[in-house]
């Protein structure tokens, strides 16, 4: 393979790129660590962790409470995000920009303050059968607390959802729909805009699970039309702790708050609060200052490279490494979609997942083991777990050869 690839149609070096992450320049178990395991977080290029230290160093204080100017300043570098990230994902208003910890934060947000105030006994939520845990408890809890029932749109021994089934759910009785984007398990792009569609005919809200899915491709949520839209900073070059929720204005102004505290308030009294406007009604106490600043200059990265390169990238890298895993004897890949994004599941004939993810650590290879927080995807196949090797664009030839290579190593060791 060639190191120092130039992708001449876009003059991107790819090589340039990957030598900007500090943590892929390193040995582990004494051989070059070969990371794939991006799904569960990505890294962080230099500028991402230099910027989080000059916070720390430079600008550390309290955002929106503070007349001094340090306070001032650090307000101004974390509130730049929100225009980044409304940009980043085409979002009409900063304010359906909230702040949340994370994917699970972002959805147990909507679940909360959507069903509690909405749902009823008899009530019905649409979700799939390849959602991650994050998209399926949050909705259980509300349910227990209001009646409404999980329902589920089956998948096919491709791991692709059976879009019929759906058609066939949507009733009188549905009162949301929450989706997985893309899955974490299998690689599955889902029809995400053809879900909304249907559902929005019958005036049902959706929320789409975004986390594998705004790290590797460009994302539009007023193209989709979806209501509300959760992602992770960490999987996208930034760092962990920090998250979003898009949701639409309309929509965000009809809940109430998920969190009481500081910062949501408009005014406190004993007999009765009201709320501070959007997006700050969902944001109470100190937040993570240093992540959402971060999280700033890894969009400002991802930008720089663009959206469309990295799904280009990652798409000839998936299709390299499909290709080279599918000639490995008594490997069998799970998830077998026609749309597929940056994520291969797979299994070797006799070796249980995790001794195999063993062996291959010992390689200085990482990749996930195990259910992948997607447990029904495994009923569905009868498998206690799959080795996942989830790429990112500063992966390259080399890193999915030495997975080809552990791989057959591995089958060695337990011949
Ligand atoms: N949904 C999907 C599809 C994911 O891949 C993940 C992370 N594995 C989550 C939700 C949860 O994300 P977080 O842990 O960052 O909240």
């Amino acid at each position: 393979m060639n190191q120092s690839k130039t992708d001449i149609s876009t003059n991107i070096n790819w090589e340039e790129i990957r030598a900007q992450f500090p943590v892929l320049n390193q040995e582990v178990n004494g051989k070059r660590l070969v990371y794939l395991d991006n799904g569960a977080s990505s890294q962080m290029p230099q500028v991402v962790v230099d910027r989080i230290n000059k916070y720390h160093s430079h600008e550390h204080a309290n955002v929106h409470r503070g007349i001094h100017s340090l306070s001032q300043h650090a307000t101004d570098a974390y509130e730049a995000t929100r225009e980044k990230v409304r940009r980043l994902i085409n979002a009409r208003y900063q304010e359906e920009i909230i702040y949340t910890t994370g994917t699970t934060d972002s959805i147990n947000l909507v679940a909360n303050s959507y069903g509690r105030k909405f749902f009823k006994e008899g009530d019905e939520i649409i979700v799939s059968e390849m959602e991650h845990h994050a998209n399926i408890v949050p909705w259980q809890l509300v349910g227990e607390q209001t009646g409404a029932k999980l329902r589920v749109i089956p998948m096919n021994e491709n791991g692709e959802l059976e879009m019929e089934r759906f058609y066939e759910l949507l009733s009188e009785k549905t009162k949301f729909v929450s989706v997985i984007h893309v899955s974490n398990a299998l690689g599955t792009i889902n029809p995400v805009k053809e879900i909304i569609d249907a559902a929005h005919e019958r005036n049902i809200p959706v929320l789409v699970d975004g986390a594998q899915a705004v790290p590797h491709s460009k994302v539009d949520v007023q193209e989709l039309d979806t209501d509300f839209y959760a992602f992770s900073a960490h999987k996208m070059c930034g760092p962990t702790g920090f998250g979003i929720l898009y949701g639409k204005k309309e929509l965000l102004d009809s809940i109430p708050p998920y969190r009481g505290g500081g910062d949501m308030i408009d005014k406190v009294t004993f007999q009765k609060t009201t709320w501070n406007d959007l997006p700050h009604k969902f944001e109470a106490g100190t937040p993570p200052i240093a992540a959402g600043i971060g999280l700033g200059t890894g969009i400002d990265f991802l930008n720089s490279i663009g959206m469309e390169n990295i799904a280009a990238r990652e798409a000839e890298l998936v299709a390299y490494a499909t290709k080279k895993l599918s000639k490995i004897e008594g490997l069998r890949i799970v998830g077998t979609s026609h749309e597929k994004a940056s994520v291969i599941s797979f299994l070797l004939d006799g070796i249980h997942p995790t001794d195999a993810g063993t062996i291959l650590d010992k390689e200085g290879i990482a990749v996930r083991t195990g259910h992948h927080c997607a447990q029904p995807v495994m009923d569905h196949f009868n498998i206690p777990g799959t080795l996942r090797a989830s790429i990112s664009f500063y992966n390259n030839e080399d890193d999915i050869d030495r997975l080809v290579d552990g791989i057959e190593y591995t089958k060695e060791f337990f011949a």
